[in-house]
């Protein structure tokens, strides 16, 4: 399986390089060449790491033999990703079953094996410099599955008035010796154009090559973030019919919280592999690009950044669009490439008519303000005694919008207890300072555990207390690891 770049369809790499860059040298997202064929039907009754394994081996033709067992066994239940019932048309998908309590353990728990693997597919002895922007859950989860991973070093950067209280000490407190993270004055978007712009920095490549170091990026630019969260489609969908909630071929539809797209994006590689997926719906907060790009065609970032109860979903740049747009475009390198030098110089960009009709053929949309989000974390523990963290909150409220044609699954990606004021607020409670007392105090109301290592973030040590300037970011790396 070759991949190439959504900006130059000339380029052409191995699978095993494309995991070790990241991203391609024109500053376009790495992508198969061709999606490959894996049927669902094969998946029926297996579980889950072993669904897992079928997908990495359909995409990556280096050894990844044993790659999902090994990640997966860091999770806290039998199931890393169970299908939830809530009645007969409602299900919930939880991905936050893994240590950082965020659906981006379902990939970064698989990340640093794949990276290994690849590596020694090139017989590429370089240290990794894993570097990772990040609007919360993302970092926390990058930096716990790298932790002292031989031949890596993980650097994060996230928005320090931009994450909430339990993201952030969870950074700041994390263990391991290859571990670093940053806050920046900034927001999410502008720590993810810097770390892009690292990429094709050739004096700090050069820099960090003298000290045979090279970059790679673990957020989902990186095509080894993106592969293993398209096995939970495939593994929702069989559970579903492996527990007669459906019948096999019968169509479902997913909503899912969307920031960066990279989510919502496996879903829709899963359904172009034949998961019976009728629509993949994009759940966005009040930063709403998304719902108006699939509304108008036109995707524009000149407008208000919010700051929501949903932080991990606080992007306007939603990188992964990219590589749908790749898709729907039917392979067009260039087309794409002229969008997002738009995007750069003008901060929107049109895309034609053929395009969006396409994407609305396969996605619905709409949007949740943080009051909407409240009401529905209310409404879901009310009527099902469920309770949905603020992310999750934005796609059931959205989902509660719809006319539910088809049984419909919701990922639910992040535990409550990680977001516990919003969801407090949610069920009348009055927060103050959040302190470990506050996350007692929704497992005393829901009856649910307090998650150990969400808890222990209060009484750690804080290691990682610098904050630099949303500019300095460039020079930050060159500093640190260049000299
Ligand atoms: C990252 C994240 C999202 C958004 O996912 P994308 O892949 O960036 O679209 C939604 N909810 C939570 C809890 C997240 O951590």
């Amino acid at each position: 399986m070759m991949y190439t770049s959504t900006r130059d369809t000339s380029v052409s790499v191995s699978a095993a390089k494309a995991v070790i860059d990241g991203i391609a040298a024109d500053g376009g997202l790495y992508v198969p060449k061709s999606l490959p064929s894996v049927d669902y039907r094969s998946m029926l009754g297996l579980d889950y790491a072993a669904r897992v394994e079928k997908v990495l081996s359909a995409f990556f033709d280096f050894d990844v033999k044993g790659i999902a067992d090994k990640a997966y066994s860091s999770f806290d239940s039998g199931d890393p990703a169970p299908v939830v019932k809530l009645d007969d048309k409602l299900y919930m998908l939880e991905l936050w079953h893994g240590k950082t309590c965020a659906f981006k353990d379902m990939a970064l728990s698989v990340l640093p094996h794949l990276l290994a693997a690849a590596k020694k597919a090139e017989g590429d002895s370089r240290e990794t410099l894993v570097l990772v922007a990040t609007s919360g859950d993302t970092g926390k989860a990058a930096l716990e599955g790298f932790r002292d991973v031989d031949g890596v070093k993980v650097c994060v950067f996230y928005p320090t008035d931009g994450v909430s209280k339990v993201q952030k000490l969870s950074m700041q407190t994390q263990d391991g010796d290859n571990v670093y993270s940053v806050g920046i004055k900034g927001n999410f978007d502008e720590a993810q154009s810097a770390v892009k712009r690292a990429f094709r920095d050739e004096q700090l490549i050069g820099a960090l090559a003298e000290k045979n170091i090279v970059m790679s990026s673990a957020n989902s630019i990186n095509i080894g973030r993106l592969v293993p969260q398209i096995a939970y489609y495939f593994s929702a969908y069989c559970d579903l019919v492996d527990s007669d909630e459906i019948t096999a071929g019968s169509k479902v539809d997913f909503v899912v919280p969307t920031g960066n797209f990279g989510n919502i994006l496996a879903g829709y590689y899963a359904r172009a592999m034949g998961v019976p997926i009728n629509r993949l719906v994009c759940a966005s907060n009040k930063n709403n690009v998304l719902t108006d790009f699939i509304e108008t065609g036109t995707y524009d970032i000149n407008r208000e950044f919010f700051k929501t109860l949903s932080p991990s979903m606080d992007i306007l740049v939603s990188s992964n669009l990219e590589r749908l747009l790749f898709e729907v475009s039917g392979h067009d390198g260039e087309a794409v490439g002229a969008y997002m030098t738009k995007l750069t110089d003008k901060g929107r960009y049109d895309v034609s008519p053929e395009v969006i009709d396409k994407i609305r053929t396969i996605f619905a949309c709409g949007y949740a303000d943080d009051d909407d989000c409240l009401e529905a974390i209310a409404e879901a523990f009310d009527e099902y005694g469920y309770v949905l963290d603020p992310h999750t909150a934005a796609a059931y409220s959205v989902a509660e919008s719809r006319e539910l044609s088809y049984p419909t699954v919701i990922a639910s990606t992040a535990s409550p207890f990680k977001f516990a004021p919003a969801v407090l607020t949610a069920l009348d409670e009055k927060v103050g300072e959040v302190t470990a007392k506050t996350l007692g105090l929704l497992s005393d109301i829901t009856a649910l555990d307090v998650p150990v290592q969400l808890a222990e973030v209060f009484t750690k040590p804080l290691r990682f207390t610098e904050i630099i300037d949303k500019d300095e970011i460039l020079d930050f790396i060159a500093r640190k690891f260049g000299e």
